[in-house]
């Protein structure tokens, strides 16, 4: 599919993250305004709850499901009515559309430089999976060993783990370095500190727009997921070390989950469609995928210590997971587990096969052994007090780019101990 020209000309310009290909869902306000739902095009924002109160443009004849800060009541009406809401309002933003549509629509709409970006959705349940092989491999060999590195269950289940939708913050959100009981190799006995291994994970979050109430299909989970968003699973090394055996992660993964501010809609991103890789094991009947579930998204990540300019430490791609959003909600739900409207799932970090395409400080560094050197000559095994995390995504189709903005965090200093009194 070629470029869709606007009418908004910043929409058309080559790179420009949000053409009117994407049209992605945000929460926007200016000034001391409430919280809207809007859209962005080009560099601006449409004001989708005022299109609705106006009666240009409605999602629902009955009801006003964007008088909300959040695009939840939206989503759960389906993807009949998201396919119709897109086509109209595509159909509007089109070049050479009627001056009167135009002329009313620029009413409805602001300078994306004006507003400020909010949590798109309001999360329900937040459940992140360990599904990139590379990542899978790299931090069990790391922590077992290669010759233990992948769990004798990998290749057959996605591995997920239960997080908390409260961790969940939009992007520009500060996060503060975590306290917590660690015990390092040369502890006797474990402490309660600041956390000296403060990590990012680039990952891609699925958002679930429709309920399930049962074991669903991969085809039936692939038609519950309204849209992605850059994630960033901020992790605790040193605190994840020590509490993650028997059940999994648990507060080294609590602190922060940044998400990107716009969610880019599935439909806008089926020209992206990629396979998942081969199975190295045939997967049981309920995992397999009919259908392409990935897609061709290119991925990076920039650190920048404080006051200084941004260096890429990696570059991957979302194709390189080992199982797709799809096959995880299926898993999800396969024990009768309940899905609701605002449930994130998240990917796992996406690791590539070569180091420069590693999606983590513990990968990029190798566990602190090996530090990385930043374009500052500085050098960093983990992040420092400071430093601004980004994660960037672009799919690149014929004349156009479908952008996701920032999904960007700043590392503050850790409090004094939380628990001195
Ligand atoms: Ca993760």
């Amino acid at each position: 599919m070629p470029l869709l020209n606007s009418w908004i000309e910043g929409a058309n310009a080559p790179g420009c993250p949000f053409p009117l290909n994407n049209l992605p869902c945000g929460v926007f306000s200016v000034g001391d305004g409430d919280l809207r739902c809007g859209i962005a095009i080009g560099d601006r924002i449409l004001d989708a709850t005022g299109l609705e109160a106006a009666g240009v443009l409605r999602a629902d004849p009955d009801a006003d499901v964007l008088d909300a800060p959040f695009w939840n009541d939206f989503m759960e009406l389906g993807p009949r009515v998201w396919a119709s809401y897109r086509a109209a309002l595509t159909e509007m933003l089109a070049e050479g559309v009627d001056d009167a549509v135009q002329d009313t629509l620029t009413t409805y709409s602001v300078p994306m430089a004006e507003a400020t970006l909010h949590i798109p959705f309001k999360v329900s349940e937040y459940t992140d999976f360990y599904a990139g092989k590379h990542h899978a491999m790299n931090v069990g060999t790391m922590f077992r060993g290669a010759a233990n590195a992948l769990p004798p269950n990998w290749l057959s289940i996605p591995i997920g783990y239960n997080g908390r939708a409260s961790s969940v913050v939009v992007s520009g959100t500060p996060v503060r370095r975590p306290w917590g009981q660690l015990k390092g190799p040369n502890d006797d006995l474990p402490r309660f500190a600041p956390c000296a291994r403060f990590d990012l994970e680039l990952e891609m979050g699925a958002v679930v727009g429709q309920p399930s109430s049962g074991p669903v299909s991969v085809e039936e989970a692939e038609a519950m997921i309204f849209g992605y968003v850059l994630l960033n699973d901020w992790s605790a090394r040193d605190i994840q070390a020590w509490e993650y055996q028997p059940l999994g992660p648990f507060q080294g993964k609590a602190t922060a989950t940044t998400i990107s501010p716009w969610i880019v809609t599935t439909a806008a991103l089926e020209p992206f469609r990629a396979p998942t890789p081969p199975r190295e094991r045939d997967l049981l009947r309920y995992l397999e995928e009919k259908r392409p579930g990935l897609f061709d998204i290119d991925l990076s990540v920039t650190l920048a210590p404080e006051g200084k300019a941004a260096s890429t430490i990696a570059r991957t791609n979302f194709r390189e997971m080992y199982y797709s959003a799809a096959q995880q909600l299926a898993h999800h739900t396969s024990s009768g587990c309940a899905m609701n409207v605002g449930d994130l799932i998240g990917s796992g970090t996406i690791s590539g096969p070569d180091k420069p395409e590693r999606g983590s400080l513990l990968e990029l560094s190798w566990g602190g052994k090996e530090p990385i050197t930043l374009d500052t000559g500085e050098h960093r095994s983990f992040l420092e007090d400071g430093d601004t995390l980004a994660l960037h995504g672009a799919a690149t189709g014929d004349g156009y780019t479908i952008g996701f903005g920032p999904c960007a965090g700043t590392i503050q200093p850790a409090l004094e101990d939380p628990y001195a009194r």
